[in-house]
């Protein structure tokens, strides 16, 4: 008899501090919207769907049923009704396709929605009312992903990413598959613990590289994985995520062959070694002024100064100019790259030759909380239609636009400003306008994570400046109203925690 597996794929992370709801749109402009069988073409990806198809597909005696793939960029939470359609898509596609004797859903873990906190627990419980309890249902999650009870109680499999920088989507989809084709085909019985800690870490010191206290904790994962034999999998998951939501925090998940006490035991430790190293996450971010005299001490550049507060992987705007103001007001003479999205003065200069010399109004335009747009007398540079090819990371070799673009010139500092927000990987946006950051002093940069590897080699320094913004590499810097308390750093916390734990064995009841 063969075995009939559903795929399918909702993903977006969102951050819940930026102005706006996302629509259907923003899966089709800014990652894909794949219904029924158009989801068999992510076979040729690095996708978690990738993964999926590359394990069902190597098996004689396993039917791929596709059901649907969305996936869009960090940004703004999801419309109530864009949600909903997603959902229709997943449970229509499964009701006209049952039976099925599995599941496979990838997920961001961190997607939020306009009037729902647990999407992905949503989606997870509505796939187990339609199955029943004995068909296995596995669910591949980012590293940043917030782990709740439902997600766990209505799952029998989850797994996360493995890397950070991410760069394991496909072995992460793979990893899954294997796992749910053993508990389909009766072969593995696998027991779940979740180990929850009220705690939330920003990213700029969670990388899986290096010597930091997240890799520390992911080799602790990788050990449990590699030298017991019991252990199918174990997860673990820094909440870097700008969410809001009651039920939020850092989280570790171990699956094992049947034994509770064991996954339980394993959840545990690992939790308890996150908290134990919580203070090693922190980040003192800089005045600007600061910065400016640190990287003054530095010979030669560039320096990065970065804006970690405007982060677009992370669902900001990039549309921030307060860094630049800040320059400006203290006369930095060096020469400064900088970049911000303004469609409105793009589309305000477009008219204009290179050479011009005009007063122009600049940022906060997309999301005006954060500040006010500066007045600023610039002359053009250049203009571009805005395309470009990433030379690495998640989207590298795809080519991608961020608008109609100019390059605005004050003093010494040289200004890249964009129709649309743009994924952060290397200089790529720089220098598809010509803009070399080897030849600037201070280099202003809207990420957190991966300037670490496009700028290796490159960079002489590198200092995270305090300006306001929905992505702090700071969480106290962040207005929460709904996040269950207490929670660290946000309150005084005792020393000891102990992690909430959830369990689930497969077959559920
Ligand atoms: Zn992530």
């Amino acid at each position: 008899m063969s075995l009939r597996i559903a795929v399918a794929q909702i993903s977006s992370e969102s951050n819940h501090f930026v102005t706006g709801l996302a629509g259907l749109d923003f899966f089709r402009t800014t990652g894909y919207l794949l219904e029924g069988p158009e989801l068999l073409e992510l076979g040729r990806s690095d996708t978690e769907v990738g993964g999926f198809l590359s394990i069902l597909q190597s098996e004689e005696q396993v039917e791929v049923v596709p059901l649907v793939a969305a996936r869009a960029n960090s940004g703004n939470p999801l419309s109530a009704e864009c949600y909903r359609s997603l959902k229709r898509l997943l449970l229509e596609g499964l009701r006209r396709n049952r039976p099925v004797h599995g599941i496979l859903l990838s997920c961001h873990g961190s997607m939020g929605v306009q009037d729902l906190d647990d999407p992905e627990g949503d989606l997870a419980g509505a796939l187990r009312d339609i199955v029943g309890p004995r068909v296995p249902l596995a669910l591949t999650l980012d590293l940043h992903g917030n782990l709740t009870r439902s997600m766990v109680q209505s799952a029998d499999i989850v797994v996360g990413y493995h890397t950070y920088p991410h760069r394991d989507a496909f072995q992460t989809g793979q990893h899954a598959a294997r796992l749910l084709l053993r508990a389909a085909g009766g072969q593995s019985r696998p027991t779940m613990a979740l180990a929850r800690l009220p705690l939330i870490l920003t990213s700029f010191n969670a990388s899986t590289e290096g010597d930091g206290p997240f890799a520390r904790l992911r080799r602790e994962a990788d050990r449990m994985e590699q030298t017991r034999p019991q252990v199918l999998s174990a997860s673990v998951f820094n909440l870097g995520a700008y969410i809001d939501v009651p039920e939020m925090g850092c989280s570790s998940l171990v699956i094992t062959e049947g034994d509770e006490a064991l996954a339980g035991e394993l959840a545990r430790r690992l939790a308890l070694q996150h908290w134990g190293e919580r203070e090693a996450y922190r980040v003192e971010p800089l005045t600007v002024a600061d910065a400016v005299e640190r990287g003054r001490r530095i010979q030669g550049g560039p320096i990065l100064l970065l804006d970690t507060a405007d982060t677009t992987g992370g669902g900001a705007a990039g549309d921030s100019i307060a860094l630049v103001r800040k320059l400006i007001e203290l006369g930095v003479e060096e020469p400064c790259l900088a970049m911000a999205v303004d469609p409105q003065a793009v589309g305000d200069c477009w008219h204009r030759e290179p050479g011009s010399r005009f007063q122009v109004e600049l940022g906060h335009r997309l999301d005006p909380q954060w500040g006010k747009p500066l007045a600023l007398g610039a002359v053009l540079r250049r203009k571009s239609e805005g395309r470009f090819r990433y030379r690495g990371g998640i989207l590298g070799g795809t080519e991608v636009s961020m608008g109609r673009s100019l390059v605005l010139q004050t003093g010494n500092l040289q200004l890249l400003v964009t129709s649309r927000p743009t994924y952060e990987w290397a200089d790529e946006q720089y220098r598809s306008l010509g803009l070399d950051p080897r030849q600037a002093k201070f280099v202003c940069v809207k990420n957190m994570m991966n300037f670490r590897v496009g700028y290796a080699g490159i960079m002489k320094a590198f200092f995270v400046v305090a300006v306001p913004g929905p992505t702090p590499a700071d969480m106290r810097m962040l207005p929460f109203r709904r996040i269950g308390r207490p929670v660290y750093p946000l309150d005084a916390m005792p020393e000891t925690v102990e992690p909430e734990m959830t369990v689930r064995r497969y077959p559920g009841r």
